[in-house]
């Protein structure tokens, strides 16, 4: 029997892990958390008898306890804010813990989740982009595996299984190129957060349809992949992919490339991560290939889509400058769905605020946190 604790469970990588969970009866959900959605973590409370849920907010949490108490679910404790969200990723007797937050909120309860000794399901990728130094060496330290489920992350992890004595050549990290694939500045700039939403392939939460039209979530990506497998960014290829099969792959010293196929299902990468190193049935849709027609590959436009360039940028400066592209490009992001901005001012606001702060090179999570603030308030400053 595997214990875990999923946080976010309301967010899409919440929903379809608690969908993946209910078809394995040895996996038990010990803890949930959720930001606003206290009517879905309550159904989800009922369902799956959790000891543990959290609410981002405390007027929130009162209104789920109150409701809960008229249930057969009374027992369950329910908290609030970040002492929740470590509450329930430090919880005694969970073995993993699924970190499928939105954004920065995640780093905090995934460092206290690794030194309680937690395996971590990592699908936040911001808790890398921002504090991957600091992460990677606390999991080291305490022998904590980091199992990813951002399905490129999957895909390479799964392709190097049984290659640990091989030297990577190179990483091959597909994108789908998002909705906006071909477009060049001009015509960007007066595009909506509606046809931003419409992504091609993945159905995902809004700040990350965003990211991949920006094509900052690929930016991104880069750096998740650098620090969940130790490769030096230059050895990490974007290569875009429009029909999202290949999920990505590994090139080896002899010129062999090892890859991942599939559905673009996040189910798949989900359940790899929970039941690693085996692999288990199910009856998600598969991949008919025949159906599947031309695979095409091109070379990502990174003068149009600036923000995977802004990305390797700041990986290649290091310390504290991720954190700062990672914290305004939230920012930016906001404001682009609430109307307040253009699109094209997502990569403009990001590249304002990186030219402005002085990065750390060796940090502590109280800096980092505070790298992050300085990159949102200075953000703000000029989105206003
Ligand atoms: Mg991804």
């Amino acid at each position: 029997m595997k214990n875990i604790s999923v946080l976010g469970s309301t967010g899409s990588i919440g929903t379809q892990t608690i969908e993946v969970c209910g078809n394995f009866s040895d996996i038990n959900i010990k803890a949930l958390t959720a930001g606003n959605n206290i009517d879905l973590i309550e159904k989800q409370a009922i369902k799956f008898r959790p000891i543990l849920i959290s609410v981002m907010d405390n007027e929130k949490a009162d209104i789920l306890k109150e409701r809960l108490s008229k249930t057969v679910c009374s027992g369950i404790k329910v908290l609030s804010g970040m002492e929740g969200l470590v509450e329930a990723a430090t919880l005694n007797g969970v073995d993993t813990v699924v970190v499928s937050l939105v954004g920065n909120i995640g780093i905090k309860p995934t460092y206290e989740a690794i030194q309680a000794k937690k395996e971590i399901a990592l699908a936040t990728k911001e808790v890398l982009v921002s504090g991957g130094s600091l992460i990677t060496n606390e999991a080291q330290k305490h022998g904590v595996r980091i199992l990813p489920i951002d399905s490129e992350h999957s895909a390479i992890f799964q392709s190097l299984q049984g290659n640990s004595m091989n030297k990577i050549r190179r990483i091959i990290l597909t994108a789908s190129g998002g909705p906006f694939r071909g477009m060049k500045k001009e015509s960007l700039k007066n595009v909506t957060a509606k046809e931003a939403l419409n992504h091609p392939n993945w159905d995902m939460g809004n700040k990350i349809t965003i990211d991949s039209a920006t094509m900052m979530n690929k930016g991104l990506e880069v750096v998740e992949a650098k620090w969940l497998f130790d490769v030096d960014v230059d050895k990490i290829q974007v290569v875009v992919h429009p029909q999202s099969i290949l999920h990505s792959a590994v090139e080896y010293e002899d010129g062999a490339v090892i890859g991942q196929m599939g559905i673009p299902d996040m189910k798949v990468p989900i359940s790899y991560a929970l039941t690693y190193p085996n692999r288990r049935a199910n009856g998600f849709d598969k991949l008919d290939i025949t159906k599947v027609g031309s695979l095409t590959f091109e070379e990502p436009d990174m003068d149009t889509f600036e923000c995977l360039s802004l990305a390797y940028e700041a990986i290649k400066t290091g310390g504290t400058m991720p954190a700062v592209l990672n914290a305004a490009n939230e920012i930016a992001v906001g404001a682009f769905l609430n109307g307040g901005i253009g699109f094209m001012d997502i990569p403009y606001i990001i590249k304002k605020t990186m030219g402005a702060y002085t990065v750390k090179h060796s940090y502590s999570i109280g800096e980092l946190l505070e790298a992050d603030q300085w990159g949102r308030k200075y953000a703000e400053t000029i989105i206003k």
